[in-house]
């Protein structure tokens, strides 16, 4: 079990002591507005230069990073639950809240650490608040607005799906928009026509089943354990992706959505006929990876014919992919392959900025550059509000 670190729990409570007093003080004495309207955040502190922390705890993974306005990332912590949740099959909401409540301090305080930045250094606070687990998000919100209050500096409120994409603009080191994006993660998989860093038109999206959540699905089918998506990988590499004959939902369908239910029945049947309803899963073998390898080239083969579809039909020539799904080595492949062929330019993050992270909640600089703060009554908002058309 991790224990708190004696370093964080002080440093953050002596910042605590210290600034707690006055910044009530200095509440009382503004105008009554709303009780809301109280607790805005200092604006004026930050300027060019200031430095940017930032807090990820929508699902299973506890983050914090720091990075200045250029956008360059200092630090970026992870802690991983995997292990937590592994026995139940998959994440447990109310066990993630409380690893997140027990790690938070101590993550940040090594993102600090690893930055070489003291919290004073820190000029604005940046926090994935939609979409994810609503009581994991809690922990982040509150942690950030927390911060923002005490150390008087600008809350900053970060959608973690803009977040994904933005991991391929850091990853690139310059402009990428406007480009296709697709965010292919656990919960999320969505087609945009991104115009800026924070303008995404919606193209398309699943009907049923995340891609992530497909391979987390097949994985348990298959017995492959948990996160399935790296196991069905690793299975995979072992196996024949022609073996089983699967179905692509919409292959060759005008619309840009996707649907992964059915394939995941069709692996459950192909391994068991129609008449079992779960059965046990298969031992080690040919069928187990002829069955990860041709479910993970259906999977592939369909978000990469819809890239393609979305770039053609918006005649953009650039590519910008993130989330879990993306670490997927060849659907890498795939993707580099059909924007080779193209003539267009693929924007993916490397395997550590696929998953979820605090870095990629950089896009609150772009944030930052058009004054976009929030107040302290900022909610974690579970459900992922698609954006309006612009
Ligand atoms: P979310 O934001 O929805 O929590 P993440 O962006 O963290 O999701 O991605 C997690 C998802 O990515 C999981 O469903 C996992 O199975 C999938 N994933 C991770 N690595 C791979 C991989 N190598 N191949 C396929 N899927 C993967
Ligand atoms: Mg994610």
């Amino acid at each position: 079990m991790y224990q708190y670190g004696e370093t964080a729990a002080d440093t953050t409570r002596e910042m605590a002591q210290k600034h707690f007093k006055a910044s009530l003080d200095s509440l009382k004495s503004r105008s009554l507005n709303g009780p809301w309207k109280l607790c805005l955040p200092q604006t004026s502190r930050f300027h060019q230069g200031s430095l940017f922390l930032a807090i990820e705890t929508s699902c299973d993974e506890t983050a914090a990073a720091v990075f200045s306005d250029e956008p360059r990332i200092l630090s970026s912590v992870i802690a991983s639950q995997t292990d937590l949740h592994a026995r139940f099959g998959g994440v447990v909401p109310e066990v993630a809240a409380r690893a997140h409540l027990q790690r938070l301090l101590p993550v940040i305080d090594e993102a600090l650490r690893q930055a070489n930045v003291r919290l004073e250094d820190i000029g604005c606070i940046a926090v994935h608040n939609t979409p994810g687990l609503v009581g994991a998000l809690l922990v982040g919100v509150s942690a950030a607005k927390m911060l923002a209050l005490v150390l008087e500096v600008p809350l900053i409120a970060v959608n973690h799906i803009e977040g994904h994409i933005y991991a391929a603009r850091l990853a690139a080191g310059r402009d990428i928009f406007p480009c296709v994006g697709l965010v292919v993660s656990g919960g999320h998989t969505v087609l945009f026509h991104c115009r800026d860093a924070l303008r995404f038109d919606m193209l398309g999206g699943t009907l049923d089943d995340a891609a992530g959540e497909a391979f987390d699905k097949v994985a348990s089918l298959l017995g492959l354990g948990f996160p399935g998506g790296p196991a069905v990988e690793r299975e995979a590499a072992q196996g024949d992706p022609s073996a089983v004959q699967l179905p692509r939902a919409f292959l060759h369908d005008e619309r840009l959505d996707f649907s992964f239910s059915g394939l995941k029945t069709a692996v459950l049947y192909a391994l068991a006929g129609q008449s079992q309803p779960r059965p046990a899963p298969p031992p080690p073998g040919k069928q187990r990876a002829d069955l990860a390898a041709s479910f993970q080239k259906a999977v592939v083969d369909v978000l990469v014919a819809k890239s393609r579809q979305a770039m053609r039909r918006t005649g953009l020539k650039r590519l910008a992919v993130g989330g879990g799904v993306a670490a997927n080595r060849s659907f890498r492949a795939a993707l580099e392959a059909m924007t080779r062929d193209e003539g267009a330019e693929l924007f993916v993050p490397p395997l550590a900025m696929c998953t979820d992270n605090a870095a990629m909640a950089a896009v609150a600089v772009e944030k930052w550059r058009r004054q976009d703060w929030a107040a302290l009554d900022l909610e974690a908002v579970p459900a992922w509000i698609p954006p309006a058309p612009t």
